[in-house]
């Protein structure tokens, strides 16, 4: 069991049922809808969950919420779990759905008929909705309120017989109309849809709502402690009043429990908005690297351990509030650091001649591979005659405090040598075309051979060594801290045309041939980067996942 102090309220609660005997193991679930891909709010929510199931020796389930037949993908079913799995947990015995418990459902569903607690409706969605009253006002009873317990028992019998139209009719819960919980207003507990379910095919043509659904099914799994987003506070009684209804004492009776949920800024976090983004084709897929999805994430080159820490540090909290993107970066660039090999690419190439080393010849350098971790080692880095260097690491013009390379002035180039600037070649239009340059071969390894001092260190690669790559550059994918958050304005309005950048023509140094989709490195200076799944046998293509400072400016 953690340090006590360091508890938040969610553990704490957990703590005191394991102390007073109430439980003896936890059990808790993540109940994802499989209507879309799951984001960076999902993976707090599993993170917590499955938290939980660690820090107190407790079980975890997972739980496909699956009871809307219309929205709902074998797809997302799959997505989900390996994302789940991406992260690191795992799921006690097979997965669960609740459409397992249709048959419980709907005979527990004839049970509350049968009892006086539920009635077939056959007023419209409008109507229903007209005559839900308001937080100060009552609602209003529906005329078919008072039908038999028979006649609402044959009339649900007919409804799962598909004898009526979708919206025809609907089973509701006698919760009363005058609660001033709005959700405990004669709750819907089944609508009809004559539609197939991946799962069940075209069994039922009548589905449970979420609410009558989801307490009945951690019921059912012997779940201890529901935990959900605050958003669902609201629905706590009527959780309660249906377990009220069938509750049996000597079984667990399993608690909601809400927190906030995760808001991030410069990001939406809606399915069915990320949904709206692939399917409008504002990004080609679930899983473009700007997409706050976990795939996404996880093409960008963020880690299952950056991730987890990230959920950490967000803390759970009882009162919404929206998160700083930075800490997100925060949290994979301390995880690079430490893990990932440095390499040199250069994005923007500016040839380099160095006339006194000889043509033809080449030699090996030493590098080291993370000087973060000595484990790592050394590699070879070629070097020769003919050399990149990044463009911006030149100006003509370049004033005292420009410590790059400059008409005649020395920089050290990487595990290299010092070189000198003596010439400058360019175009008919006056652009930089070449630099020639001299290099002092006593400064081998970058060290000053007289104790004379170069301030600059730039990385470089040989241009006969190099290999063409591709390197995608992301910006924030929305311009507003809070694209979600104007009444006048939706959220796509936000877009940032210039999220993607793609530097075609990059060059790295020969040790990235044989890297693999999902590698990582440091490319020196320019931030941490990860091999795309786009890449060919004659193009590695990769990911910016994040540059090595937080340079955001904020407007
Ligand atoms: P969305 O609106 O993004 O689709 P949802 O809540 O409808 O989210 P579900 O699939 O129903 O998505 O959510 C599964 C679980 O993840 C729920 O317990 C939900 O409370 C939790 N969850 C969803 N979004 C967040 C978030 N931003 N932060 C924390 N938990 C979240
Ligand atoms: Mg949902």
């Amino acid at each position: 069991m953690p340090d006590e102090k360091k508890l938040n309220f969610i553990e704490q609660i957990i703590s005191e049922d394991l102390k007073s005997g109430k439980h003896q193991q936890i059990y808790t679930r993540f109940p994802p809808e499989p209507n879309g891909y799951l984001h960076i709010g999902h993976a707090k929510s599993i993170c917590l969950n499955f938290g939980l199931g660690q820090t107190f020796g407790g079980k975890v389930n997972l739980r496909f919420d699956d009871t809307n037949p219309v929205k709902e993908d074998i797809e997302y079913v799959d997505s989900i779990q390996e994302d789940i799995k991406w992260l690191g947990f795992q799921w006690e015995n097979q997965v669960r759905y609740s459409s397992d418990y249709f048959d419980q459902l709907y005979s527990w569903a004839e049970q509350f008929i049968e009892k006086g607690l539920a009635y077939v409706d056959d007023q419209t969605a409008e109507q229903i909705s007209a005559t839900r009253g308001t937080p100060t006002q009552a609602g209003k009873e529906s005329p078919y309120r008072n039908r038999t317990p028979e006649e609402n028992l044959k009339l649900f019998r007919e409804m799962k017989a598909g004898k009526f139209a979708d919206g025809e009719k609907v089973l509701r819960a006698k919760t009363g109309m005058d609660s001033p919980n709005m959700h405990m207003r004669d709750a819907v507990m089944y609508r009809i849809k004559h539609a197939d379910h991946h799962r069940t095919g075209s069994k039922w043509c009548i589905y449970p709502m979420y609410d009558y659904t989801h307490g009945q099914s951690d019921y059912l799994e012997g779940i201890t402690h529901s935990i959900c987003t605050l958003e669902f506070e609201n629905h706590r009684p009527l959780y309660d009043w249906f377990l009220d209804q069938i509750y049996d004492p000597k079984k667990i009776r399993p608690r909601q429990i809400e927190f906030a949920r995760l808001n991030l800024n410069y990001t939406v976090m809606s399915k069915r908005k990320l949904l709206q983004l692939v399917e409008e084709k504002t990004v080609s897929s679930w899983d473009v690297p700007r997409m706050p999805t976990i795939s996404g994430l996880r093409r960008r080159g963020y880690t299952p351990l950056s991730i987890r820490n990230f959920a950490e540090r967000v803390g759970v909290a009882k009162r919404n509030n929206i998160i700083d993107i930075a800490l997100l970066e925060f949290s994979i660039r301390e995880d690079l650091n430490k893990s990932a090999q440095r390499v040199m690419t250069v994005l923007d190439p500016l040839k380099i001649t160095i006339t006194n080393y000889p043509e033809g010849k080449s030699e090996e350098l030493d590098a080291i591979n993370n000087p973060e971790d000595e484990s790592a080692g050394q590699r070879k880095v070629p070097f020769s005659r003919h050399l990149f260097i990044e463009r911006e690491d030149f100006k003509e013009d370049g004033n005292r405090k420009y410590f790059r390379l400059k008409p005649g002035k020395e920089v050290r180039l990487r595990y290299a040598y010092f070189i000198k600037c003596e010439e400058i070649i360019k175009d008919q239009n006056g652009e930089v075309i070449e630099l020639l340059c001299t290099y002092d071969p006593l400064s081998k390894g970058g060290k000053s051979p007289d104790g004379r001092k170069v301030k600059g260190t730039l990385h470089w690669v040989s241009a006969p060594h190099a290999i063409d790559t591709e390197v995608r550059l992301y910006d924030r994918l929305f311009t507003d801290e809070n694209p979600d958050g104007h009444k006048d304005k939706d959220f796509k309005a936000f877009i940032n045309p210039n999220s993607l950048q793609i530097l075609p023509n990059c060059k790295s140094e020969p040790f990235l041939k044989t890297a693999q989709p999902e590698d990582k490195f440091q490319f020196e200076r320019k931030g941490y980067f990860c091999v795309d799944k786009d890449s060919t046998l004659s193009k590695i293509v990769f990911n910016r996942t994040v540059s090595l400072k937080d340079n955001w400016k904020r407007k």
